[in-house]
């Protein structure tokens, strides 16, 4: 797919470069830039000795061989010592000679010699290249720009390329405005390449500064080294950061080629967590590290300018599948964040090795399949972003996720603690409830009594001690009765106790019966009841202990088998307004009550005035 896109692109751009006529080159006006390689003979010089002497005299030029039609007509000899002659003609149809510029866009070449024929057919030998201090050029570009006087008529001229590094170089001639315009679209187009990398690696700086995530650290070195390689490799580096020095431009190139690789591989293994999810890659991802700074020692102590050079080129050939296959890996097992990872890594990854394989010779030269790295990591550094996002997202979701258990495990123990406290408080309010019951069944047990069920003694005095105030503050009349069961000792005797409280019972429901509501009745000894009658005047009293003598004589208790009749003798008192307390008005019904058992028993009497004074 790429190989043919490459090819695609390559037609392309063989179409706006125009034609090129196979041997001699004419030199259109308005044409700005001819294909100057696809009109040339190439010559291998092995051992590098040959000079232009030996070529113009010998039969060396016998060597020289037109660039094979089927490539791209771009010679490119992968890694080599031998240095190439190019010889070329240009054909000026013109009057007067035109000024044009020899351009070498690969910015790596070590030495370019160029012979240029002059109209009276001398040479005259100029020298640039990447082991001249950069200043040393006519054209301050990371390209080698010659200026080339073009004289009227044909002449051939020759070039003499060397380099350690990939042997790939297209030869252009411009015409200087098309060159300057071109130039510019260049530096645009860099500008914002750049751009886009420095603005990328501040955000993932400035991510990893806050977050201290050791993935955008690792992203960040990685986006910085591609940088680093990038600048090497475009030539930039050279231009702006150490101009004065060919030996470090020369072998910076492995040093940030290889850094790049590192950066890729230990950013995949944390992004992959590897160790955890990939053991079996991890391993093999780290003995890959191994061997890549083995590898890197090696060629830097021992190797010689090519194998240098060559080595870190053909690393990228086998950590590209490498990282792939981790990538795809941890995506099949469930790593949700990998699939981006994925997808950016075999853009970006593809793209590098696209170049690579480009300045190898395994593919063909064009804008494509050249800048392949730097397109392949534009949508590198926006997939990885969208992958570091993800990441970050299924970070924040399992956080959320476990926050929320959290706080279902918080809500529900504090239901269930609002639950224990309701049905706490509910025991509470139920014991309460039957406390307080139970407190006023004893209070009224206290006061009642238990065979009757009419106030007790104690409960009468309170009662009585009452109504008596009350009648004293709103003069109000206040009478009482009291009454004795006659001969009840008798009825004990002949009968048994238990039928002597029968006729206590009954005695107290016929009193109970008979008087109004406001009458206050209550049983203050054995068989002896005291009834208090407020607002009731002696006499009123009298008749009603009357009526009650009758009702009592009239009553039958029954015990078992045995009908019961019995009497009573009742005595009747009132209130007086110089009575100290309660006591003087029981006293005299007391009085009064013993004066009805004296007279005869079942009977009523009132207490005889004296008594009272
Ligand atoms: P009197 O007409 O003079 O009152 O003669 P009486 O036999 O009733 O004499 P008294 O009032 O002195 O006798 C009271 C008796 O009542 C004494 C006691 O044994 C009996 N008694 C007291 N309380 C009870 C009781 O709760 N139940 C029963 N069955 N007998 C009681
Ligand atoms: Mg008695
Ligand atoms: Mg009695």
């Amino acid at each position: 797919m790429i190989r043919r896109l490459c090819w695609l692109m390559l037609l392309c751009s063989q179409l706006l470069i125009g034609n090129a006529i196979a041997d001699v080159l004419r030199i259109v006006p308005g044409q700005p830039v001819f294909n100057v390689h696809k009109a040339a003979d190439v010559l291998e010089d092995e051992p590098g000795r040959l000079t232009l002497q030996d070529l113009l005299s010998g039969g060396a030029s016998e060597g020289f061989r037109p660039v094979d039609p089927e490539s791209s007509g771009l010679a490119s000899f992968g890694f080599t010592r031998s240095a190439y002659w190019y010889r070329f003609t240009l054909d000026n149809p013109g009057t007067t000679s035109r000024r044009m510029l020899l351009v070498l866009p690969t910015p790596w070449l070590d030495t370019v010699h160029l012979y240029a024929a002059d109209a009276q057919g001398g040479f005259h030998e100029r020298l640039v290249g990447d082991d001249l201090p950069f200043a040393a050029r006519e054209h301050l570009t990371p390209a080698f720009v010659l200026e080339l006087d073009v004289a009227p008529g044909r002449h051939t001229h020759y070039l003499r390329l060397s380099t350690r590094q990939a042997f790939m170089t297209p030869i252009e001639l411009w015409q200087p405005e098309a060159f300057q315009a071109a130039q510019q679209r260049w530096a645009a187009y860099y500008g914002m390449f750049y751009g886009i990398l420095l603005v990328m690696v501040l955000y993932n700086g400035l991510i990893w500064l806050w977050t201290r995530e050791a993935n955008y650290a690792w992203y960040c070195l990685y986006l910085l080294a591609f940088s680093a390689m990038n600048a090497s490799y475009s030539g930039f580096a050279f231009q702006f950061f150490w101009p004065e020095s060919p030996r470090w431009s020369n072998w910076g190139h492995t040093f940030f080629i290889f850094t790049f690789q590192l950066t890729a591989l230990l950013f995949s293994m944390t992004f992959l967590e590897s160790r955890t999810r990939l053991p079996r890659l991890h391993r093999l991802m780290k003995g890959f590290v191994a061997l890549l700074l083995a590898s890197w020692l090696g060629v830097s102590v021992w190797g010689n300018a090519v194998a240098y050079n060559a080595a870190p080129v053909y690393f990228i050939f086998l950590g590209t599948p490498l990282i792939l296959a981790a990538g795809l890996s941890a995506w099949r097992h469930g790593y949700r964040a990998a699939r981006f990872f994925v997808m950016a890594t075999m853009v970006s990854l593809s793209g590098a090795m696209c170049t690579a394989l480009t300045v190898s010779g395994l593919l063909p030269y064009g804008f494509v399949t050249y800048h392949a790295a730097e397109l392949g990591i534009l949508v590198d550094v926006v997939l990885l972003s969208l992958a570091l996002g993800d990441r970050i997202k299924l970070l924040r979701d399992q956080h959320h996720a476990a926050q929320q258990a959290v706080v279902d495990q918080k809500l529900r123990s504090s239901e269930m603690l609002a639950e224990a406290n309701a049905a706490l408080e509910r025991t509470v309010q139920q014991r309460t409830a039957e406390l307080a019951r139970a407190r006023d069944e004893a209070e009224r047990l206290a006061r009642t009594d238990g065979l009757t069920g009419v106030a007790n003694r104690r409960c009468f005095e309170e009662v009585a001690a009452q109504e008596f105030a009350r009648a004293q503050r709103y003069p109000q009349p206040l009478s009482m009765i009291l009454f004795d069961i006659d001969l009840f000792k008798q009825i004990n005797d002949a009968h048994g106790h238990a039928a002597g409280d029968a006729v206590i019972r009954a005695a107290a429901s016929v009193v109970r019966e008979a008087v109004r509501e406001v009458d206050f009745v209550a049983r203050v000894g054995g068989e002896e009841f005291a009834i208090l009658l407020p607002g009731i005047h002696q006499a009123q009293a009298v008749t009603t202990a009357e009526r009650l003598r009758e009702l009592i004589a009239e009553c039958v208790a029954t015990h078992q088998d045995l009908k019961l009749n019995f009497t009573a003798s009742l005595g009747v008192s009132e209130r007086r307004n110089d009575d100290p307390g309660f006591g003087a008005l029981l006293h005299r019904a007391d009085q009064a009550m013993y004066l009805a058992k004296q007279r005869g028993r079942n009977r009523v009497a009132v207490a005889p005035e004296a008594a009272a004074a």
